[in-house]
């Protein structure tokens, strides 16, 4: 017999822009995917990945058993097992590590895309453990944490549509964000909003903009500092903003008065009039908004410095809370939204268990605004046991291997451990390393809530299908392994978990799906209302004193990157081009995605983006396979053409791997990128410029 075709609405979760979908089901398979017209973001728009659901789900690689290892470790042997052989394995390991090491040496990670924060977070607070990972220094943090210690709150909610000049920051929404960002930016434009883009390549958005900025990797401070001074030397910030609500302008002026056009000129190598017509222009234009790039201005030694000058110059610009600025929305969920204070293990256990959070002591600001604990604090941890021991890891939709900056160095890491276990679709190289894997279910087959950079909504991520045996949704797994721990103050069941995060919204997770969405009115000038920004002077810090109490610089500072025809002239000799990485391409999510037929033929193989001169230089062809090597190793990689790009600089994508036998350190981007030369507020990693070279294959 078969069923009529049902139709369920509900977001997709192969990558954050989390479009609306609507499900088609059949018979209790999942037969289609369209995009949702009525979703107030996406309208209607889905991308390759979204229409590849069903070739992931029914896919014959897909993990459908919970699996042990078999023999020596990374030797991707395992044997099916139960569910209940798994976890009791899992539950022995982590409750032996607490009883001999402490509960902080277990640590949970997270990789961005299934939404599990607030469980695992939760799961940590019961288990006792502060220590959740997730790679939010590469991805977002440094925003949060360099725009909140300036002015209180993220600069993540840029209102693109209402907006009379957009200023996108190394930032490439058509390939990262599409769904998000997307049909805001094409009516802020159609509404005649100046675009500038500041990006070392010629993207399809930098060509279209009005102003293009070809920086040079790394420069960004010195640009957005000299942003600043222009904007004050021609008297177009905004005084009453300025004189009302911020403190130390007049230390900032001096500070920045040095990053004349001319200056900046020589350090990013954009033509002085095209910055000055770019500054100029985001100086008059009113409201003009930012866009940071999620990884574009969190991938530097300077992450920290860079997102506190971008939030300082929304703020003399009077841009900060207004329509067509910088938003401050808050998700209707409040303190039960993704990463809100009620989850947080750093909350909700004894202050001295909670201070052994990992990174608080090298990164003291990280514990008045937080983020999850950076996988490069993680691993000295494991590797050294410095401050202590981390003995056992859980990685939920989490390829370090191949997402990290030094696979090398991560391999080490994750071999090193006492005991590994990993929740995923797929093989990786990661769950290469694990001693046990678990298989979760598709986002179409579970119930979930979505607020995370969702601005001011809340969205129902409504089951279609049933998982296919036995994948189980994660939230059940954690579940499970509580009551196998004996952690019975963790929830009970899934409508608990969904129940309880809704009910700010006075909602239960069944009524919630009638709704599919939910919203608040978005409120601007919060700070008139409430008399003060929240910060510690109550006032946007230009000048922060409270930093300098730190130990950190109160006003942003650039730094050359650690590896720079500047900062190492000596290393250029041998490396001579600047490599930037980690630029996203649409068919994929990260390091995910790489064994789907449909979206491997879109983008086989992985491709060095290349001025034509250079490569020509070099007798290298279009199509050619190279080796690019850096101070920490070399790659396989093919030349592509690419005029716009600086002649000295070359840009790899990131998340490459051809399968887990298959020689995957032969072109993972990640085996030549750095992760020793940290952001010092943030951990961010230097992997926007490194130095490298281009070698011909023999
Ligand atoms: S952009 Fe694609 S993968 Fe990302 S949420 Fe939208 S449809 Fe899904």
């Amino acid at each position: 017999m078969t069923d009529k075709t049902k139709t369920i609405q509900s977001i997709c979760f192969e990558c954050h822009s989390r479009c609306g979908v609507l499900l088609e089901v059949k018979d209790g398979k999942l037969t289609g995917v369209k995009g949702d017209k009525t979703h107030p973001f996406s309208h209607g728009y889905i991308c390759p990945k979204g229409r590849a659901a069903m070739e992931i789900i029914y896919h014959p690689e897909r993990i459908t058993r919970p699996l042990l290892r078999v023999g020596k470790k990374g030797n991707s042997r395992f044997e099916e097992t139960s569910w209940d052989n798994a976890l009791s394995v899992i539950a022995g390991k982590l409750l032996d590590s607490r009883e001999k090491f402490g509960a902080e040496s277990v640590v949970f990670g997270s990789g961005t895309t299934r939404g599990m924060a607030p469980y695992l977070n939760r799961f940590l607070s019961v288990f006792g453990s502060p220590n959740f990972m997730a790679p939010s220094n590469m991805s977002g943090g440094p925003i949060v944490v360099g725009s909140a210690a300036t002015c209180g709150f993220g600069l993540i909610d840029p209102d693109y549509a209402a907006a009379s000049c957009i200023l996108l920051w190394a930032h490439n929404p058509e390939a990262s964000w599409p769904g998000l960002y997307m049909h805001d930016i094409r009516e802020g434009l159609k509404n005649g909003a100046k675009l500038i883009v500041i990006d070392p390549r010629g993207t399809n958005l930098a060509k279209k903009a009005d102003h293009w900025l070809q920086i040079r990797p790394g420069t960004d401070v010195a640009l957005s500092l000299c942003f600043i001074n222009y904007i004050i030397e021609n008297n177009l910030y905004d005084k009453d903003f300025v004189e009302n609500w911020t403190v130390g302008f007049n230390r900032l002026k001096a500070h920045v008065a040095p990053f004349t056009i001319e200056k900046c000129a020589e350090i990013t190598w954009i033509p002085a009039k095209q910055i000055k017509a770019a500054a100029g222009i985001f100086g008059t234009a009113k409201p003009a908004c930012i866009g940071p790039g999620m990884g574009g201005v969190c991938q530097a030694n300077d992450a920290f410095d860079l997102n506190r000058s971008l939030t300082i110059l929304s703020a003399i610009t009077g841009n900060l809370e207004v329509e067509g600025g910088n938003l401050n929305c808050r998700p209707p969920t409040g303190k039960r939204s993704c990463y809100g204070p009620d989850y947080s293990a750093y909350n909700n256990l004894p202050k001295e268990q909670a201070k052994k959070k990992l990174g608080l002591d090298t990164y003291p600001l990280l514990e008045f605004i937080p983020i999850p604990s950076p996988p490069q604090v993680v691993w000295p941890a494991i590797l050294d046991e410095k401050p202590y021991p981390v003995k056992a890891l859980g990685l939920f939709a989490n390829n370090s291997v191949c997402a990290y900056p030094n696979s090398t160095r991560v391999v080490q890491v994750l071999e090193k451990l006492d005991f590994l276990f990993a929740v995923d679709y797929f093989h990786t190289p990661t769950t290469a390393l694990a001693d046990v894997i678990l298989p979760p279910a598709h986002w179409s087959e579970r119930d979930d809530v979505e607020d995370l950079l969702m601005k001011n909504y809340v969205f129902c991520q409504q089951k279609a299908v049933d998982p296919i045996p036995e994948c189980r949704d994660e939230k059940q797994i954690l579940i499970d392994l509580a009551r196998k721990m004996g952690l019975f103050s963790f929830w009970q069941s899934v409508q608990q978990t969904l129940d309880y995060r809704l009910e700010p919204v006075s909602m239960t997770f069944e009524a919630f799906k009638e709704k599919g969405r939910y919203d608040t009115p978005i409120t601007y000038k919060n700070y008139e209302k409430k008399g003060r920004f929240r910060t510690p002077t109550g006032k946007v810090e230009l000048y922060a004193d409270y930093l300098n109490l730190m130990g950190i610089s109160p006003l942003p500072v650039f730094r050359e990157p650690a590896e720079s025809p500047v900062a190492s002239p000596n290393l250029q000799e041998d490396y001579p081009l600047i490599l930037t990485t980690g630029g996203r391409n649409l068919v994929y999510y990260h390091s995910s995605h790489r064994n789907i037929e449909s979206l491997h033929k879109k983008s086989p193989d992985p491709e060095l983006q290349i001025h034509p001169d250079t490569a020509r230089s070099l007798d290298m062809e279009e199509g050619e396979w190279v080796f690019l090597a850096s101070p920490r190793g070399k790659v396989e990689i093919k030349i592509r053409y690419f005029e716009d790009i600086h002649p000295q600089v070359v840009h790899s994508p990131h998340g490459y791997w051809y399968g887990v036998e298959n020689g995957w350190q032969r072109v993972n981007i990640n085996m030549l990128t750095d992760d020793q030369s940290l952001c010092p507020v943030t951990a961010s990693v230097p992997i926007k410029a490194l130095l490298c070279r281009v070698e011909k294959m023999l």
